[in-house]
């Protein structure tokens, strides 16, 4: 509908203009880290004082760093999409775990994988990485006391096409519903001072560009599951 378009063409123009902002702010980042190591080695022992504040500018710097590395990749999805356009879903998803290990050792949470796709889904490994990465550490940061992060997969048809279901399970803090309405909000976050809320939108986007659907079924004090569906890749696509 022309609504749609119009909407479109303005999340279009905003997406450039984030794209053009988060680029800019690169680089005096990029400035303020090199510069902060130097003085700290200038200042040598005398840091010893300084350590909090030290810690403090070098933590936000790098916050900072990760908000604009998101900005970035949510306004230009398609520069970090690339590389070949099929996944073996289940070697993405086994890919992911090394790099979320630290954060599940710090927690008393148990990890069950059951794996079966054998369908090929129409995506490329980096994109699905991202949105499985994002995903697994919401659920991690969902049960702070311990708990069961569940992985499956399997081939699915969906109106009539072959594709793959996914999901990643928690047993943690669960949403109500008016907070499960917004997730996919760009910047929608219920993690004061650590969010970005960019995770769901970007991983949101991502799946809709490879034209699959990610939903979610969450139950307060029990848990979240967010299944996502991707088609099957097929080489004679453009
Ligand atoms: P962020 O994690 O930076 O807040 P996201 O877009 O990844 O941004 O998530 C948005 C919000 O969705 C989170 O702040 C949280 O309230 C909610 N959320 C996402 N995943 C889960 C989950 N597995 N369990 C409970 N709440 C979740």
């Amino acid at each position: 509908t022309t609504k749609q378009l119009v909407m479109s063409e303005k999340l279009a123009a905003i997406g450039e203009i984030t794209a053009g902002v988060a680029h800019e702010i690169n680089n005096p980042i990029a400035v303020i880290q090199g510069n902060l190591e130097v003085l700290r080695e200038i200042v040598g022992d005398r840091a010893e004082d300084a350590r909090t504040e030290f810690s403090l500018i070098d933590e936000q710097t790098e916050r900072m760093r990760q908000i604009v590395t998101k900005l970035l990749l949510f306004a230009r999805p398609d520069e970090f999409s690339g590389g070949e356009e099929a996944s073996s879903t289940d070697e993405v998803v086994r890919d992911c775990l090394p790099l979320v290990r630290h954060l599940i050792r710090k927690q008393q949470i148990s990890v069950r994988e059951d794996l079966h796709a054998e369908t090929l889904a129409a995506i490329s490994r980096t994109a699905l990485q991202q949105v499985l990465v994002n995903l697994i550490v919401n659920a991690i940061q969902a049960m702070p006391n311990g708990g069961e992060l569940v992985l499956t997969s399997e081939d699915q048809v969906q109106e009539g096409r072959n594709g793959v279901l996914l999901s990643v399970a928690d047993t943690g803090t669960g949403m109500d519903p008016e907070v499960a309405s917004r997730i996919f909000d760009p910047f929608f976050t219920t993690k004061k001072g650590t969010g970005t809320g960019l995770g769901l939108s970007i991983s949101h986007m991502i799946v809709t560009e490879a034209e699959g659907t990610i939903k979610v079924r969450s139950t307060p004090d029990a848990g979240t599951v967010f299944s996502i569906w991707l088609p099957e890749f097929s080489a004679f696509d453009d």
